[in-house]
Formats: structure tokens, C-alpha cells, sequence
């Protein structure tokens, strides 16, 4: 599975001017909705996640995904993995679970996300399933930002990721592309303006 094709191919890497949530500039933006638009690339691509996550051995009992950027990413590894499928919701500042849903004292819980890049939404939705009495047994993603440690990567941990390091982390590549403090872009010197791509546009 090349994953950096599949984006390409869906349209889904954006070459540009982009300014991220984080506040800082790049070149380059994924756009995960887009990848995961046509359900059978979406399968093709959250079926060898699974394949990985299976071949570790870990047992997953239900995969959690934080709204809404994972949902869709969470919901197709599910499938794949013959699991249960949840997610949570944002709140003041965490997430929490809604909806009806609920988890077992000890039950083993995936986190799951479209792209993770210092995992900070992952860990309030681990928080969240924590605090309910369950178990994070592992973090899914597609791709990984490389700031966190995937299982299988070269790339250390940076100190900007928030995903603990006892627990694996999987994901099918890294995307490692630059990303500049607004006083530092090469864009901005240039004249150029950032645009905010993602959930407003
Ligand atoms: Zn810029």
C-alpha cells in the first residue's frame, strides 16, 4: 500500500500556501475527506492498516475515533478488523462519549484518526474512553506527520507528540513535509498569502 500515491491519486495532497491548526505554514496540506470520498479506496487502504494492527497480535475488542476527522478512517478499520466501531465528541476543550454508546470496564479500545500529527486529539479521545474505565491497547492513523513514533518507522518521536510511547502507534507511512513558523515561511517573504484549506472550505 503506498499511501502517499493514494493521496495523490484522490486529489487529496495539496500542493500551495496552506495555513494549518497549529498556526504554522506549508507547502502542502493533506486532505484526508478526500482520500476517503470513494469507499473502495477507503477499504483498499483501512484494510492493510488492519493487516498491520492484526499482525502485531494486539487484541481489539472496538475502534474509538475522535469527531470528526476520524470517524470515517475509524468506522472502515472497524470493518476490517470485524470490530465494533465508536467516536467522540468534542467538549470544553476534551471529547466525551455520546450518542448511546458505551464501553466495558477493560475493554480494549483502538484510537483511531485520519492523519496524526502530534496526536493531541487522539489522547482527549484516549482520555476520554480512560476515564470510563476501558483500555487504550493502541493508535491507528493513516499516515503519520512524523512527529510521533509509527511501529516500523526509523522516525524518534519528537517532543511536540503527545501520544504516550508504551502504547503502538500504526500507521501505513510517514508524511514528513515541512512545515514554517508564519515570521520564517518562504511563501509569506514572497508576497504570498496562506489559505486556511480543510473543514471551513
Ligand atoms: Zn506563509
Amino acid at each position: 500500500m503506498n499511501i502517499e500515491q493514494e493521496y495523490i491519486d484522490a486529489q487529496a495532497l495539496l500542493d500551495g500556501h496552506f495555513l494549518l491548526a497549529s498556526g504554522n505554514h506549508s507547502r502542502r496540506y493533506l486532505q484526508s475527506a478526500k482520500v476517503l470520498e470513494n469507499p473502495k479506496r477507503a477499504e483498499l487502504i483501512c484494510n492493510a492498516l488492519a493487516d498491520m494492527i492484526k499482525k502485531s497480535g494486539i487484541k481489539v475488542d472496538t475502534v474509538c475515533a475522535p469527531a470528526l476527522g476520524g470517524v470515517l478512517a475509524g468506522y472502515e478499520l472497524a470493518r476490517s478488523l470485524g470490530v465494533r466501531s465508536i467516536f467522540v465528541e468534542k467538549k470544553d476543550g476534551g471529547m466525551e462519549l455520546r450518542r448511546g454508546f458505551q464501553v466495558d470496564k477493560g475493554e480494549h479500545i483502538l484510537i483511531c484518526e485520519d492523519i496524526i500529527t502530534t496526536g493531541g486529539s487522539a489522547m482527549k479521545a484516549a482520555q476520554a474512553i480512560e476515564a470510563l474505565g476501558a483500555k487504550v491497547v493502541a493508535f491507528a492513523s493513516l499516515a503519520n506527520r512524523g512527529f510521533c513514533k509509527r511501529e516500523g518507522s526509523n522516525i524518534k518521536a519528537k517532543p511536540e507528540c503527545k501520544l504516550p510511547s508504551d502504547i503502538p502507534f500504526f500507521a501505513l507511512d510517514d508524511f514528513t513535509f515541512e512545515m514554517y513558523p508564519p515570521e520564517e515561511c518562504p511563501m509569506c517573504k514572497e508576497g504570498s498569502v496562506a489559505i486556511k484549506p480543510g473543514s471551513k472550505s
